[in-house]
């Protein structure tokens, strides 16, 4: 391999796997309308049920979801919730989700794409508050004068609420003395829901999909080698990327950055594709092989 750019296998490569997982988890809630489970996370990842089991532990020690009573049965996933909250979130297609708090329910028209309307209460009143994004804007709000309390506790989700209006929100501040936090207008907890599922998409788009992506989706630029070849090299053996380099010549360009339209070497996709296929291609179950690229 004669790639300077190409380094070895890193936290922050490993972690990729982890992203997948969790970003399949943000991507099967809305779908789905529930926590995806560990069977189908299988089928759909292509990885092996106990390496799921140590990436949703990995990502509730890090505070990304919890688990219910049962193992790696997801209770929730920030924002979404499997069980009822007064937060529900109705998409375009009829679906309801529960999110975890009311800036969380602004998360959802980023994170899916669609438009929303968002249904809570006055946490003070318990009155009906209906939230409409449209086009990544509120369309309609009622009452016009709703408000949210963001509160800045460090485990924040069951103070940050909707309140019909200012003065209710200044009612029940005066029952919790020592909260802190902010009111953000409607507009405001709509921003804010932006800029974190930006963040979310963000890192998404870095990690570029490329454990989806079609077999024929090319992974090295310089050397035209897709997916379904580096792939089957894992398949046969190759357990590292001078093992994939040398077998199937990915990577042994030095024009990456210039050829690959992600503007990177491909060797960060080469070191995911082999931690997520390794184990299953030669110890796992063989029934699914190929499902997934
Ligand atoms: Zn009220």
């Amino acid at each position: 391999m004669t790639d300077s750019c190409c380094g070895p296998a890193s936290d922050s490569e490993t972690s990729l796997v982890q992203q997948m997982v969790y970003f399949y988890i943000l991507e099967a809630f809305p779908r789905l309308g529930r926590p995806p489970s560990v069977d189908e996370m299988q089928r759909d990842l292509f990885l092996p049920c106990e390496r799921i089991a140590s990436i949703l532990d990995s990502l509730a020690a890090e505070g990304a979801l919890r688990f219910g009573p049962v193992p790696c049965m997801i209770l929730d996933a920030y924002p979404y919730s499997a069980v009822p909250t007064r937060h529900r979130v109705h998409l375009r297609e009829g679906r309801q989700l529960y999110c975890m708090c009311a800036v969380d329910s602004f998360y959802v028209p980023f994170l899916t794409g669609l438009d929303v309307r968002i249904r809570s209460e006055c946490f003070q009143c318990r009155s009906a508050i209906e939230v409409a994004v449209e086009g990544g804007r509120i369309t309609s709000a009622e009452p016009g004068d709703s408000v949210v309390w963001s509160s800045a506790s460090s485990y924040d989700c069951p103070m940050t609420n909707f309140f019909c209006c200012k003065d209710h929100l200044l009612q029940w501040q005066e029952t919790v003395p020592d909260e802190q936090g902010r009111l953000l207008t409607l507009p405001e907890a709509l921003e804010a829901g932006r800029k974190a599922a930006e963040r979310i998409t963000q890192s998404r788009q870095r990690f570029n999909d490329i454990l989806w992506a079609e077999a024929q989706q090319l992974v090295c630029y310089c050397r035209q080698v897709p997916k379904a070849t580096i792939v089957a090299a894992i398949a046969k053996g190759a357990s590292s990327a001078e093992e994939i380099a040398r077998d199937t010549t990915a990577c042994t360009g030095a024009w990456c950055e210039d050829t690959n339209p992600r503007g990177r070497c491909c060797c960060t996709e080469l070191q995911a594709l082999i931690e997520a296929y390794s184990y299953k291609l030669r110890g796992g179950s063989e029934d699914k092989r190929g499902r997934n690229h």
